[in-house]
């Protein structure tokens, strides 16, 4: 049985900082890698103090202080994935290295935060959600400005290269646009921030990518994952919840479970449903009301997936979608 203990046999040295979180996710993790000339933090969890008494005590228990610290590496833009960046860079002034993408969402760039409010604004009208698209944007404006003075104030450096420190990076959108993994070949091991959690499946977060179009967030997650499993490692080290020890076997799990959803759509289309708003409330109830987001992203992601693989096609009636099946028989 592997152990925690384990991963300090090995010529580098990961030791995780998992901070226990009440939500659903179990526990914000990050991790501390020590390799031959370098003690990098590879995500920074929620900017609180238990996020910073597990990093500094983590630190402490090891032999080291914030100062031997060498860089930060983000996996992706999410708050509970950047949140000590500025307390550590204010006290220690080292590279944090980033997706080019993030950038804007890290700076939190004003014209491209309005441009996303004003994505999903229209997105909720055509898909036929009403008012509760409407309170859900009102949300997101009033977030806008209040969110303001959580713009990270450290210089950030584009990830380029395939290569960072002796990881192999691989580029994981699904999730978030922005999402990278990064592969420790030598030891089989996965830095994946959160394309695959061990207790919950990871969302496929619907988002404009930065001129406005919609990403096909679902079909970049199923591809990050079919991507993650030719890989085949050994361990996945992920944003929340355990570390991953049989990776292969939860990813295929949860490309089946996307595929089964998918058909359920398809079902739920036949049975006479158009709209996506229909969709959500039909598959989701009370949830639709509860996490609107979250639950239209799913769905929104389902139904470009199923428009890819031409199994469905829509019509835009007086501003809304309506999707319906593509009849096979009729195509042959
Ligand atoms: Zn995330």
């Amino acid at each position: 049985m592997f152990s925690l203990n384990d991963l300090k046999k090995t010529c580098c040295e990961v030791f995780p900082i998992i901070v226990p979180d009440k939500s659903s996710l179990k526990s914000v993790n990050f991790f501390l890698v020590k390799q031959d000339h370098s003690l990098s933090l590879i995500d920074a969890g929620w900017n609180n103090e238990e996020c910073w008494e597990g990093l500094n005590n983590t630190l402490r228990k090891n032999g080291f202080t914030l100062k031997d610290l060498t860089e930060i590496i983000l996996t992706h833009h999410h708050i509970d994935h950047i949140g000590l960046v500025d307390r550590v860079t204010s006290e220690n002034p080292i590279p944090v290295y980033t997706h080019p993408d993030s950038i804007l969402r890290l700076k939190r760039d004003n014209n491209f935060l309005e441009m996303r409010v004003e994505f999903y604004s229209q997105l909720y009208k055509e898909m036929g959600c009403g008012v509760n698209g409407e309170h859900h944007v009102s949300y997101l404006k009033q977030a806008l400005q209040q969110n303001k003075q959580n713009a990270i104030q450290a210089d950030l450096t584009e990830i380029v290269d395939n290569q960072l420190l002796h990881y192999t990076t691989i580029k994981v959108p699904g999730h978030s646009p922005d999402q990278i993994a990064f592969y420790d070949e030598k030891q089989s091991w996965l830095f994946a921030g959160d394309l695959l959690i061990e207790h919950i499946s990871s969302n496929a977060l619907v988002e404009p990518d930065l001129l406005g179009r919609r990403i096909h967030t679902l079909s970049q997650h199923i591809d990050s994952l079919k991507k993650c499993l030719a890989l085949n490692v050994k361990l996945v080290f992920p944003g929340h919840g355990a570390v991953i020890q049989d990776p292969n076997s939860l990813i295929l799990k949860r490309l089946e479970r996307m595929e089964a959803k998918a058909d359920r759509f398809i079902q739920l289309i036949e049975s006479g449903l158009t709209t996506a708003s229909e969709l959500a409330i039909s598959y989701y109830k009370n949830t639709y009301y509860e996490q609107f987001s979250l639950v239209m992203s799913e769905v929104i992601g389902h139904l470009d997936y199923l428009e890819i693989q031409s199994r469905l096609k829509k019509e835009l009636v007086q501003g809304i979608w309506h999707y319906s099946v593509i009849d096979k028989r009729i195509m042959l």
